[in-house]
């Protein structure tokens, strides 16, 4: 059966045809085949191998195309890409792999497509579209991928312990294909994958982190986070989250399992974010629970300061994995540092002054922070959660309505340290901190609007507290 309505995009005919000129099978491989099988609508990146030079076939086509597209040559892994109307070709030559122990790259040797497919990491990316003349629109599935794609499970070409010893990387792209595609891990791969975990080790951090990026952004992360903690594998690369684990009794006192908790929150909020790194701090939002746990005779378990020691623990965890320590780590920091102020907020009367707080404290994080809290309501007593949900529409409110009235999200103070020093003839001193202290307590407390003249008026106040004399007025 042909699948020429896979390859309408004009491109394939020009890389066909530059195949034939130069005498080598030309295929199209891998994720685009798969997702077109799945329509999973268009992708923008192309795998094509080629028995035979992915270089040189590269570079016939960019002789064909429109603009001659410049070639990137990776010789090292013979391998050449170019980009041409918004898709994104990877040519690459069929070869043969052979793997070391302590190793993720292989001896590479050429091959056959046959050779080529055999170390492809999953049935269904391991399908081969012809491209040839004479073999256009053909399917090449020597693994039957098709019927794992209509089964929706993940299965491996060779043995599943060869493929994930091979490349360890693997057992995190099916973790991640699971959750994407929402597919099964076929029980023989989970328990080679459950048997080789600790060779995670020798994947670089930046690999494992892009497959938990990738993993963060379904729509139900849960699902790969669940199946990284059955493997074991979340053990060696988030050992903070797996501490989250269980429920603890001391008489009759229980408190609730954080990570399935955990989990929830993170699921919650990807109805209502895509941003990566908020979907992060819903991630770790509790990680200062473990360290923190503790069990009192009279008011049973706490987790006290967990905010501040989770926050602290977000900066380990991003340099053990070499994430950014840049603003998007600040940002989950202060997330993960704030992630029960609007809880606390919610459970009683919302004064005016606590949400002006909020507001200073959390700046320009403000809207972000709601969005975590409310994804962070798990229970499953349904008068709670709507009496919550309710708190937070009124906190949401309050937080308009203060931010238009008082305006103290990224707060100036209305009056300069340099306007106290001249009012008072002071040179620099403990008294101006004192004085500008005061003047954003009063603010923030309500007790002054946040205007240059009521400022003034209180800072004259103050001085005159603190016996100094203004000089002028
Ligand atoms: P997506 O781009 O949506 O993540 P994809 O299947 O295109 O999915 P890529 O990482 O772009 O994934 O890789 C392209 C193809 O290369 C895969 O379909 C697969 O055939 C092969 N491949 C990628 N990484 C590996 C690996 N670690 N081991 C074996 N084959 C791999
Ligand atoms: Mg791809």
């Amino acid at each position: 059966m042909s699948h020429k309505e896979a390859l309408q995009h004009p491109i394939f005919e020009v890389i066909g045809k530059s195949a034939d000129e130069l005498d080598v099978e030309a295929y199209v491989i891998g994720g685009f085949v798969r997702d077109y099988f799945l329509k999973r609508g268009d992708a923008k990146d192309i795998d094509v191998v080629a028995v035979g030079s992915g270089i040189a076939l590269a570079q016939k086509v960019a002789s064909k195309l429109d603009g001659k597209p410049e070639v990137t040559v990776f010789k090292n892994f013979g391998t050449a890409m170019l980009k041409h109307q918004g898709l994104e070709l990877e040519f690459v030559g069929a070869r043969k792999e052979s793997y070391t122990r302590d190793s993720r790259n292989p001896i590479v040797e050429d091959g056959s497509l046959e050779d080529d497919q055999n170390r492809r990491d999953f049935t269904i990316n391991a399908m081969a579209l012809g491209l040839n003349k004479n073999s256009y629109g053909v399917l090449l599935d020597p693994f039957n991928g098709i019927e794992d794609l209509k089964n929706q499970l993940i299965r491996t070409p060779l043995h599943p312990d060869i493929t994930y010893s091979d490349d360890p990387l693997r057992m995190m792209r099916a973790i991640r294909f699971a959750t994407q595609l929402d597919f099964t891990i076929e029980r023989e791969s989970l328990d080679a994958i459950t048997k080789n975990k600790n060779r995670i080790k020798i994947v670089s951090k930046e690999r494992i982190v892009e497959e938990l990026h990738k993993i963060l952004l379904t729509s139900k992360p849960s699902k790969g986070f669940a199946l990284l903690n059955k493997t074991g594998l979340l053990e060696f690369i988030l050992p903070e989250l797996t501490a989250l684990q269980g429920i603890e009794e001391i008489e009759g006192q229980r408190h609730k399992d954080n990570f399935w908790h955990t989990l929830e929150v993170v699921d919650n909020i990807t109805e209502t974010t895509d941003d990566l790194w908020l979907r992060w701090a819903a991630l770790l939002h509790d990680i200062g629970k473990a360290p923190t746990k503790k069990f009192h005779k009279k008011i049973g378990w706490t987790f006290h300061a967990h905010e501040f020691v989770g926050s602290k623990m977000v900066y380990k965890l991003f340099k053990r994995l070499r994430m950014p320590l840049n603003d998007k780590m600040k940002f989950v920091q202060k997330m993960v540092l704030m992630s029960s102020r609007p809880v606390i907020l919610s459970e009683e009367h919302v004064t005016d002054s606590a949400v002006r707080r909020l507001v200073f404290d959390a700046g320009d994080y403000v809207d972000d922070l709601m969005t975590l809290c409310e994804a962070d309501i798990t229970t499953k007593n349904p008068k709670k959660q709507k009496k919550y949900k309710n708190n937070f529409k009124i906190v949401r409110e309050k937080i308009i309505e203060v931010e238009e009235r008082d305006k103290v999200r990224n707060f100036q103070p209305p009056v300069t340290g340099e306007e106290i020093m001249q009012v008072f003839n002071l040179k620099p001193s403990r008294e101006i901190g004192i004085i500008k202290d005061a003047i954003k307590e009063a603010i923030l407390e309500g007790d002054i609007p946040n205007d240059h003249q009521a400022a003034y008026d209180f800072m004259l106040e103050k001085g005159k507290e603190l016996g100094l004399t203004a000089v002028v007025i």
